[in-house]
């Protein structure tokens, strides 16, 4: 399949890879220089712009990181210009940026309109997961879209679930990430509270993680440095998933609980500290290292 992707950052990048690597044509475009760079030390061919990514595409996935960023791309400024208007009718669309559910839906009433297919397609399962292509996608849109897009989910990733019409995937997500925000703090704040007490963070780690406190932060994301090789914690809390990203999944969360008058307390407490954090000047860490708003010194 001819593919455009556009967006080549740390979730984009490796999933256009495992594209190429299925044997699809991927023509690959982002803003970044440095970005288009790697994809192409790998093999993949470069467009000089989005809009040129796009020429004689089958399918168009995006992995970009907020909704103005979607919107501004498909729907252009003021409502042309966008990519929407220059696609062939039929032309297949997939957006697996996380953003909010209302910028998802709007977004698939211009595709409609244009006589597109256009899912959303948020993801889980954190860099590793891209890398590995065992992503989880949680799915909005009609049925026939999504079966459509299946085999080329397939290649990026292990579960695919339709959560419901155009927006449901991105509510999907963002409960899933409020409460991973959660997790990830709760989980910080025992490893400090036993490792200021004296306790090893590798043998508290694994008591936790094969007890009752057991959760994926402990099974795959440890915040603790030297816990876990792979983990962003051990590699300066490069790459993975931003402070600022988190924060932008939190905010949208509230924004959704403030839509329908729903309590989330931990979901808001939870945005705070990460706020705090990224005020501290670590919005682009990994969000695990929110454990260091916990520890001494
Ligand atoms: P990132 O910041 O590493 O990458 C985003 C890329 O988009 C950047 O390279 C940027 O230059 C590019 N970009 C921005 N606007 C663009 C435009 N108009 N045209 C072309 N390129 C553009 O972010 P990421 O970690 O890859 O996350 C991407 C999305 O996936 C976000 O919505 C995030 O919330 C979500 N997500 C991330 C993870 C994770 O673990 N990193 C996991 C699940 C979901």
């Amino acid at each position: 399949m001819r593919i455009a992707f556009i967006g080549l950052g740390n979730m984009g990048a490796p999933m256009a890879i495992n594209l190429h690597k299925a044997g699809h044509q991927v023509s690959a475009f982002d803003l970044s220089a440095d970005a288009c760079r790697k994809l192409a030390d790998a093999g993949i061919a470069i467009a000089a712009s989005a809009a040129a990514s796009t020429h004689d595409a089958e399918a168009v996935l995006t992995m970009l990181p907020a909704s103005q960023h979607v919107e501004g791309l498909y729907l252009g400024q003021n409502g042309d210009g966008g990519l929407l208007a220059q696609l062939p009718a039929g032309t297949l669309v997939i957006d697996s940026s996380t953003i909010a559910a209302a910028s998802a839906r709007k977004v698939a009433d211009a595709a409609r309109a244009r006589g597109l297919d256009f899912i959303d397609a948020p993801v889980s399962g954190g860099t590793g997961g891209a890398i590995a292509g065992t992503l989880t996608f949680m799915v909005g849109g009609e049925p026939t879209a999504l079966e459509r897009a299946r085999p080329l989910l397939e290649k990026l990733g292990q579960n695919i679930f339709h959560a419901g019409g155009a927006g449901a995937g991105q509510t999907a997500k963002i409960c899933n990430n409020m409460l991973l925000g959660i997790l990830m703090i709760g989980t910080s704040e025992a490893l400090a509270l036993g490792v200021a007490n004296g306790l090893d963070p590798k043998v508290l780690s694994e008591i936790m993680r094969r007890s009752s406190g057991g959760n994926w932060a402990l099974e795959k994301y440890n915040p603790f440095p030297g816990v876990m090789e792979a983990a962003p914690a051990s590699k300066g809390y490069a790459g993975g998933f931003g402070t600022d990203l988190m924060l932008k999944d939190l905010g949208l969360a509230q924004e959704s609980a403030t839509a329908v008058k729903a309590a989330t307390p931990l979901g808001g407490l939870a945005r705070s500290l990460y706020a705090a954090h990224s005020l501290a000047g670590h919005g682009a860490q990994d969000f695990s290292s929110v454990i260091r708003l916990l520890q001494k010194g």
